[in-house]
């Protein structure tokens, strides 16, 4: 089977992504890789593929137990023989599951990393055939990412350890070039083919607000949410409850998670928020690592988080499943003071002495003044957080509150022939203001007096005063026109002025809106034109089966899954399996149940 056939089979998908293929080649060649991935992007296929087709089992490091147990639900969902091995288990569980892959009962095995060195599975690791170890979340072995694990550096000793050294392949989605390095040298790598696809998340949607009553802000921004699923972050405890309270007061499924909990009530609450038994999680960062469920479609931060790099990894666990989703934070100057004390008198890290506790205190101001900044600037959102992760994004991407009140892209060709003709007619003898007054065909005195209502071009543009002006300058930066350097400075023709008068050159720029932003935020609505009632029923078959299986909802289908079948509407198990998600095994375990569903919904 090739790896496109596989990743066909068992996860139903038609194409790779950008740099999975990339990724799983050489594995299967037998290089070490480092992949650096957006949230979102993919990351787990590129060692589940190549777990799957090399002989022997690959181990997967992984951090966190709930994303562990997620991916192995996924896993055996999908047909693909998995297990883990964290601290839910007990002592006989694990010897079972030691046991059983010791028979060759897994391909791929999730483990945390505290467990590597423990004499049973180190025991396990050494008389098996390892054929790759996999390093989900590869940050976690630096000390400059932000969720640094000691137990990682354990990693390779482990290696070490092992007969015979297995492919090393690690994944990470947040690593500034300082923590790729780590990454890379850390966990000892050798010439590790290094894949780095962009960060940005096209699907999210950023925006900042300043409101005077941030509860009212956050209430406007979801009365029209009322079926989606969602995460508020606060930076406090008592924030957590408070704003809970007045959610559920407002009718709102609401629940709340922070480490003030019991272990009891927290494990209950993100259940229910991943099983979508309740709608909206208000929480504090404590919430949310190794939360992989994919239809969460709003992320919103009632407080500025500490640094940009925790608030793309926060508002990232927004659209997963590649569908539109809002990443909005409300902002005020209070967040700053929280955080500035914070800073200075947190617990929570310990210092190995003064000299680095400055140093360390000194990087988090700055990580705090560049969070600040986000919150402050005009500019484009999104081009702010590319460029703060080392990218170099254009100025302008169409998809944040700042390019959507600020800015319209626009092809101002047809402006600009006309302003470059009006300058010669009026044989290069004016300024702006003339000239604006020309081609707006203005009645003014002296208009008249020179008799420049007579000139062709007089009253060609019907754009406003301001708008024209914003033009002539930026034809004047892009050398079409040029402004003279005297006391009354005169327009004139400028260098590249034939391009666009004779060779049919294109102009296009950044203009102010005039527009109101409601039309842009009713675009994103009608992006899915599906039939409504079937995605309904296609949503409950889909819950039902996760309550049989107890499973969450989006292990047994993404969203994205059931509108291509609302899209395809698919009639026969061949036509099923053409859905994007659906790979041989869920064909045969749910194809009949859902082309019953769809079948009245044909024609
Ligand atoms: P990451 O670990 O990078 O955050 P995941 O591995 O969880 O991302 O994948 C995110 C989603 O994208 C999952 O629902 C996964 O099934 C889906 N996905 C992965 N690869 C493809 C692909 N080639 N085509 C379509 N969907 C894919
Ligand atoms: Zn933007």
């Amino acid at each position: 089977m090739t790896t496109l056939e596989t990743l066909k089979r068992y996860f139903g998908y038609d194409n790779f992504r950008s740099g999975q293929e990339t990724l799983i080649d050489n594995i299967l060649t037998g290089k070490d890789v480092l992949g650096v991935m957006p949230t979102g992007a993919g990351k787990s296929v590129c060692f589940q593929i190549p777990a799957l087709m090399m002989n022997g089992i690959t181990i997967i490091i992984s951090p966190l137990i709930s994303l562990m147990k997620d991916q192995v639900n996924a896993l055996t969902q999908s047909g693909i023989p998995a297990a883990f091995i964290n601290s839910s288990l007990n002592g006989w569980q694990i010897a079972t599951v030691l046991q059983n892959a010791q028979n060759g009962a897994y391909k791929l095995i999730y483990v945390a990393p505290e467990r590597l060195l423990t004499s049973d599975f180190l025991h396990f690791a050494q008389s098996a055939k390892i054929s790759m170890l996999s390093v989900d979340e590869a940050h976690c072995i630096s000390q400059w990412g932000q969720d640094f694990r000691p137990s990682y550096s354990k990693i390779p000793e482990f290696v070490a350890r092992l007969p015979k050294r297995p492919v090393l392949s690690a994944f990470t989605a947040t690593a500034t070039s300082k923590v790729r390095e780590d990454i890379a040298a850390l966990l000892e790598l050798k010439e590790p083919v290094i894949l780095i696809t962009g960060f940005d998340r096209k699907n999210l949607y950023y925006e900042v607000q300043k409101p005077k009553d941030k509860y009212a802000a956050l209430a406007a921004f979801l009365s029209d949410k009322k079926e989606r699923s969602g995460i508020i972050y606060c930076s406090t405890r008592t924030m957590v409850e408070e704003t809970c309270e007045k959610l559920k007061a407002d009718g709102y499924n609401s629940l709340r998670y922070h480490a003030g909990l019991s272990d009891k009530e927290r494990h209950n609450n993100q259940d229910d928020f991943l099983y979508d038994r309740a709608q909206i999680m208000v929480a504090t960062n404590a919430f949310g690592m190794g939360i992989d469920k994919s239809n969460v479609s709003f992320v919103v931060h009632y407080n500025m988080p500490k640094d940009m790099e925790s608030y793309y990894q926060e508002a990232g666990r927004a659209g997963r499943d590649g569908g539109p989703a809002d990443c909005i934070l409300l902002y005020s100057g209070q967040d700053v003071r929280t955080n500035l004390w914070l800073i200075e008198n947190s617990k929570e890290v310990e210092y190995p002495d003064e000299e680095t506790e400055e140093l360390l205190k000194e990087r988090d101001r700055k990580r705090l003044r560049e969070m600040t900044f986000y919150c402050a600037t005009n500019d484009c959102l999104r081009g702010y957080i590319l460029k703060y992760f080392g990218e170099n994004p254009p100025n302008h991407c169409g998809n944040c509150s700042s390019c959507n009140t600020n800015f319209e892209t626009a092809d101002i060709t047809v402006d600009a022939q006309k302003i470059l003709s009006c300058v010669a007619r009026m044989r290069e003898r004016y300024g702006i203001k003339m000239l604006a007054d020309v081609l707006r065909g203005s009645k003014s005195e002296k208009v008249l007096r020179l008799g420049l209502d007579k000139l062709s071009t007089y009253g060609i543009s019907e754009k406003s005063e301001k708008q024209l002006r914003e033009i002539i300058n930026h034809l004047i930066l892009t050398g079409y026109l040029l402004k003279t350097d005297d006391e009354y400075p005169v327009i004139k023709l400028g260098k590249n002025a034939d391009e666009i008068l004779r060779n049919g050159g294109t102009v296009q720029m950044k203009l102010s809106k005039e527009k109101q932003r409601q039309e842009v935020a009713d675009k994103k609505f009608v992006a899915r034109p599906v039939d409504g009632k079937l995605f309904t029923a296609l949503r409950e078959l889909r819950l039902a089966i996760a309550s049989e299986q107890n499973v969450p909802a989006f292990v047994v289908f993404p969203d994205s899954a059931l509108i291509d079948m609302c899209v395809k509407l698919p009639a026969t198990k061949e036509e099923f399996l053409k859905v994007s998600g659906v790979g041989q095994v869920k064909l045969e375990r749910y194809g009949e149940r859902f082309l019953e569903v769809i079948s009245p919904y044909r024609n």
